[in-house]
């Protein structure tokens, strides 16, 4: 096996073997750049060495025979007394990691070759004293492991003894004097004396590297960012170079272009005099890059050449390390460097425009989660604000407003003009008309999955929850926050939802343009950015197979949705219509004694539900609208049990025995189930109570029905929930089809809709085939499909274990996030499978939250779906997906 390259020996595209660093440092070598020489060792070295705890067997001879190689073309021995050669030892992994150990620089200076460095350096021996305490100081922190702030505190201490400010000020004696301080502090440390064996150097280092893949900072890390654990890193072993020399020497870095805006120039720091890491560390103040070429012209221009040549190779934004050596220029690492979201999709266009990458590449290079950041208001970073608590950043965005305590006050403020955070301990479905209302909700109790998290997410609403430090009182109207900081009703509080900080007060707000460009907003329409996000969304909607509709339950969300490309709506959740003033009919439905009373009920409710479909498909005149008859169980719409008990009780004590109340109390006492979610819901629900569904079956049809007799063109599709067996939709598809005939018949309009289901039980995915003889079409509720499938409650598990999940690694992700591919989504493709086997035109979406999450979306086009449906500000970033998994 070879476990070492040279650096002409490799490629950029040999990320895995080399690492990202010994990959790119091997290209620009091909590539005929001023690299230093060098080679690197392998991740497969380290791999091999973490297994067998010790060198693998042939590493040793094949780095010396690469050393005695790297020494003839230098002329140079490693640590020859006289004139020595001098090595880095880099890590360098796949992706680039933190938290590893870092560089050693100056590898073979020892006690004897330092005085050589010096006489060859012209007989600097400051240069040369300088380089060997910076040797001493990397090695003893990062391959012997004490603490640099030891070494720190030795460095500052001299400095304050000799009145000096920075480093330079510090002449070749005193460092002279440091390197024996901190050999000694070394030899305190360790129990033995700083390596002077240059190899034994060289070895050490690279066995550090290879154990610095498993300190608990990389492995956090990784786990964090989802790197897998078993790579390993590459070692490179580079021969140095030096910016410390003098003035005419120096140290940098650079972008080909601005990370932050994407916008073409010179972009990078300079620090004359100085080596490796100074100029990160913000040792010395460094100058603009620009500067550079009225201090080095030649380096200037040959450097910029080399950035045009690295732009047009790599065919994207590059950023790099460069040293100068008494005028002569080195690069010494480049990589395709990270980005914002705005700088992304410009710089993508640029690369169009200038010719170095096509269309569908460029779409490639941006990914919906840029989109989405694009698309939220943000908080001025440069105000000030008075933190006072953080929770889970459940649903993006900037909110600021009136402190309210409760969903009507919330209602009744915002109806006056007002904007209002709502602030609940937990919000529920009663809340509902004030997290309308409200700009932004907070929580003190509850996950990403709870309540106020999934709802706030679909409407586009910023949302806080879980920030457990505040003490939220309602009936008091006020919370406290840890610092004992208290916000009454009516206070100004703001919330940011990106990343769940909570202040007090108004924070200034700045709304994202490319969302008021999807709304219309013409001034947008010239913004560079707006240009190149309208750019890339066009041809990602031209590339796109899968259809993308919305999650809408109003006209307004459906009329935004509509404006953000929606091709339909594929969940109209219709529970909202039995909530506020409709609930007391919902109640008289409940406790209804005779079919008579019943049929009164929902008559009553008939006219209602019949207005909000005609808003509905009217905004979605001429497109799809996927509409889901009542799913929840009922007892959510009844009053809590306990408020009920004590007006029954109240008026008892009146005598009065038979009120609304004690009908009410013994519904909810018969209603009550221990697994609501498992309990009488959705389809159940159709066929246990008689008429509900026929009554919103025909509440859709008159509204479809009215609208053709305007002109229009509704499209109906009535989709009932939790279907398990295919006996259920025959029952509740013959009542549909004969309040249809009834509807044709009363107003004389031929109808035009369809019937199909939702699978999200494990059954009905086993029992797809008989069940896509009835159904015309299936909608996968992949939130109701994931929690029956892991039986996880979704409304409990995220506070209660999902934590100890994530951190032991058990999934990366929450699978109600996104997709579980190996489980759920499993059983999605088999009941595409088995629909289509019995209705090959069986038209096929999903409507759960993992419609808009981007994994999940090429998910979905891979297994064929005709379309994906999320909520409305979710619709552009699925497009964007949707398009990017099919080019
Ligand atoms: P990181 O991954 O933290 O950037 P590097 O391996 O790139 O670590 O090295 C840290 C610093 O040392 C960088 O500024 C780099 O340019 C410098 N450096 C690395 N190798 C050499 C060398 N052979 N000669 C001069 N400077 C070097
Ligand atoms: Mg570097
Ligand atoms: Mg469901």
């Amino acid at each position: 096996m070879t476990f070492v390259y040279d650096f002409e020996q490799g490629s950029k595209d040999q990320k895995d073997l080399l690492g990202g660093k010994g990959a790119n440092l091997a290209e620009m070598t091909v590539l005929g750049l001023p690299v230093p020489p060098g080679f690197t060792i392998t991740t497969e070295a380290c791999r091999a060495f973490l297994e067998q705890g010790k060198e693998p067997d042939g590493l040793a001879e094949e780095v010396s025979a690469h050393l005695a190689a790297l020494e003839q073309k230098m002329g140079k021995r490693l640590g020859d007394p006289e004139d020595p050669l001098l090595v880095s030892v880099r890590s360098g992994a796949k992706f680039s990691m933190p938290g590893m150990m870092e560089t050693v620089l100056n590898v073979g200076l020892n006690d004897r070759s330092v005085q050589g460095l010096a006489a060859v350096a012209g007989g600097d021996e400051r240069f040369a004293f300088d380089s060997y305490r910076r040797l001493l100081q990397m090695f003893g922190s990062t391959v012997l492991g004490l603490e640099a702030s030891v070494f720190h505190e030795a460095l500052d201490g001299l400095k304050a003894d000799r009145g000096a400010k920075n480093d330079l000020d510090l002449g070749v004696e005193d460092l002279r004097e440091l390197v024996a301080t901190y050999k000694q502090l070394i030899h305190d440390h360790t129990g033995r004396d700083f390596p002077q064996e240059p190899r034994e150097q060289l070895d050490m280092a690279v066995l550090a590297v290879f154990e610095s893949w498993n300190t608990e900072r990389a492995v956090l890390y990784r786990r964090q960012e989802r790197i897998p654990g078993d790579l390993g890193t590459a070692v490179n072993v580079c021969s140095m170079v030096f910016g410390n020399g003098g003035q005419d020497s120096g140290t940098g870095v650079a972008f080909t272009r601005d990370p932050a805006s994407g916008a073409q120039g010179v972009y990078g720091d300079y620090l004359q005099n100085a080596q490796g890491e100074d100029v990160v560390a913000g040792i010395r103040n460094t100058v603009p890059l620009a500067d550079l070429e009225g201090i080095d012209k030649a380096s200037y221009d040959e450097l910029l050449g080399i950035m045009a040549t690295l732009e047009g190779h790599y065919r994207d934004l590059c950023d790099i390390e460069f040293t100068i050596e008494h005028g002569k220029l080195w690069m010494l690492q480049t990589r395709v460097g990270k980005r914002t979201a705005e700088a992304a999709f410009r710089i993508a266009c640029q690369l169009v425009d200038q010719g170095l990458i096509d269309e569908d590449e460029a779409v490639s290079r941006v990914t919906g989660a840029q989109l989405a950041q694009l698309m939220f208001p943000r908080f001025d970073a440069g105000s000030e604000r008075v933190l006072i608590a953080k929770g889970m950043n459940a649903s993006p965005g900037a909110a600021v407003g009136k402190a309210v305590f409760d969903s009507s006050t919330a209602v009744e403020w915002a109806e006056r003009g007002e904007d209002v955070i709502l602030v609940r301990r937990e919000t529920n479905p009663d809340d509902l008309r004030g997290m309308v209302a409200a700009k932004g909700i907070l929580t003190s109790r509850g996950g990403k999955t709870s309540h106020a998290a999934v709802v706030a997410r679909g409407m586009g609403r910023t949302c806080v929850c879980g920030a457990d430090s505040l003490d939220v009182d309602v009936k008091g109207t006020k919370m406290t926050a840890a610092d004992a900081t208290v916000i009454s009703e009516g206070d100004m509080i703001s919330i940011d939802g990106t990343t769940g900080e909570v202040f007090a007060g108004r924070v200034p707000v700045r709304d994202s343009l490319v969302v008021r460009h999807f709304e219309g907003d013409e001034r947008a329409e010239d913004d560079h950015l707006v240009l190149a996000v309208e750019r890339l969304m066009k041809h990602a909607d031209h590339r796109r197979r899968l259809g993308v509709r919305a999650n809408a339950d109003t006209p307004e969300d459906a009329a935004r949705a509509r404006r953000f490309g929606a091709e339909g709506i594929g969940l109209c959740r219709t529970e909202h219509m039995f909530l506020g003033d409709r609930k007391a009919l919902v109640e008289d439905l409940i406790v209804a004694g005779s079919t008579d009373e019943q049929e009164a009920a929902l008559s009553a409710l008939l006219p209602m539900q019949r207005d909000d479909f005609v808003g509905i498909l009217k905004a979605m005149d001429g497109l799809p609208v996927t509409i889901r008859l009542i799913d929840p169980p009922l007892h959510e719409f009844l009053p809590d049990y306990t408020e009920l008990s004590v007006s029954v009780a109240l008026e008892d004590e009146r005598g009065n025995r038979d009120s609304k109340h004690h009908k009410l109390l013994d519904a909810v006492k018969k209603l009550h189930e221990q697994n609501p979610m498992l309990g009488l819901r959705g389809v159940r629900l159709g066929i246990v109570i008689p008429g509900l569904f026929s009554m919103q079956a025909r509440a859709i049809l008159e509204a479809a029905s009215a609208l053709i007799k305007q002109g229009m063109d509704p499209q109906p599709e009535i989709m009932i929930p939790l279907v398990a067996t295919v006996q259920e939709l025959e029952l509740v598809k013959a009542d549909i089809i004969r309040v249809a005939g009834d509807v044709e018949d009363e107003t004389g309009v031929k109808l035009k809709f369809k019937v199909g289901t939702m699978i999200e039980l494990p059954r009905a995915v086993m029992a797809a085939t008989e069940i896509a003889e009835q159904a015309e079409f299936f909608s996968f509720g992949t939130n109701d499909l994931t929690q029956m499938t892991w039986g996880f409650s979704r409304d409990d598990v995220e506070a209660s274990f999902f934590g100890t999940y994530l951190d032991k690694g058990i999934f990366g992700v929450s699978p109600f996030e996104s997709l579980d591919r190996e489980g759920v989504g499993a059983l999605v493709r088999l009941a595409v499978e088995k629909g289509r086997a019995a209705r090959p035109d069986l038209h096929l979406g999903v409507c759960g939250e993992h419609g808009g999450d981007p994994d999940s979306i090429h998910f979905f086009d891979e297994v064929g779906l005709d379309y994906v449906s999320c909520s409305p500000f979710r619709v552009p970033v699925a497009r964007l997906e949707a398009g990017r998994s099919a080019a």
